[in-house]
């Protein structure tokens, strides 16, 4: 047997196979003895195959030999298995990974390369809630996030076009926290986390519909953990993906693109 490992910024991700089918695990990087004892447990003796920025941390917590496999390539090959199939994506797409950070890859047929990237990922959104509002945990920022208004945080081109027909659509955010000083209504801690993710989910569809063009392709498939449980985030880029003139994808588990990878590497 074999165990593919994405040891990521934030969680390590496992793929295994099981019962002829793929299974899943995470654990959180912070705990990378956690996750050394579940690979000894449950892995004792599987060929590991391992990726990802903390693999060599990882690696060294395990006194075994492991196959590694370069990060981009491992997330590239996952997502194609993940998408096998899929019309939408079959004449080349952008994979933009919204991980801790934002990492961006023009994929053609076999063919891949990194265009780019933006520092604004998942980590961001954990940052600054925290700095914004006290509150750290993932699943909590998420669930506040949906009651949240961005109206008194974000500024909006209609905001600025005041009563008058805007050159571009009115929705479109004109200034992320534009709004702040502007606005004197009270701000809630819902409405701040609403803004932070839609903040960093305009960066990343931003970035991507440009890579898109860039690269001559109309599908962005968006993977990363960020958006797991997270329908804000999703919404947001759905929209502004649309709204820019590419085409949303997401995917059932392509949080473990890497270790899907990784896993079919070996
Ligand atoms: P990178 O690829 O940048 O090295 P990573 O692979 O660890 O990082 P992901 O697992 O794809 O990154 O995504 C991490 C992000 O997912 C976090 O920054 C956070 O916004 C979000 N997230 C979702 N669930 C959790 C969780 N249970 N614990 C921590 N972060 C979570
Ligand atoms: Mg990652």
């Amino acid at each position: 047997t074999c165990l593919g490992i994405d040891a990521g910024g934030t969680l390590v991700k496992f793929a295994y196979e099981k019962q002829g089918t793929l299974a899943f695990h995470k654990i959180p990087s912070a705990r990378m003895d956690t996750a050394a004892a579940w690979i000894q447990e449950h892995f004792p003796d599987a060929q590991l195959c391992i990726t990802g920025g903390k693999s060599s941390l990882l690696q060294s917590l395990l006194q075994r030999s492991a196959h590694t496999i370069v990060e981009f390539e491992a997330t590239c090959l996952g997502a194609q298995h993940l998408l096998e199939g899929q019309e939408k994506t079959a004449q080349g797409y952008i994979l933009t990974n919204v991980g801790t950070g934002t990492s961006i890859h023009c994929v053609q047929g076999t063919e891949h390369r990194r265009i780019g990237g933006t520092g604004v990922g998942g980590g961001t959104i954990v940052g600054l809630s925290w700095l914004l509002t006290g509150r750290s945990d993932f699943k909590e920022i998420v669930e506040l996030s949906r009651q949240g208004e961005r109206d008194r945080i974000d500024l909006k081109v209609s905001h600025i076009y005041e009563g008058m027909e805007p050159p571009i659509p009115g929705d479109l955010t004109a200034s992320n926290f534009g709004h702040v000083l502007q606005d004197t209504g009270p701000k809630r801690a819902e409405d701040m986390l609403a803004s932070v993710i839609g903040l960093v989910g305009e960066t990343v569809s931003s970035v991507s519909v440009h890579a898109a063009g860039q690269c001559g392709v109309e599908s962005v498939v968006y993977i990363g953990t960020s958006f797991v449980d997270n329908e804000l985030l999703r919404e947001v880029v759905a929209r502004y993906t649309r709204l820019r003139g590419s085409e949303p994808v997401f995917m059932t588990n392509g949080e473990f693109s890497g270790a899907i990878g990784a896993l079919l590497s070996n």
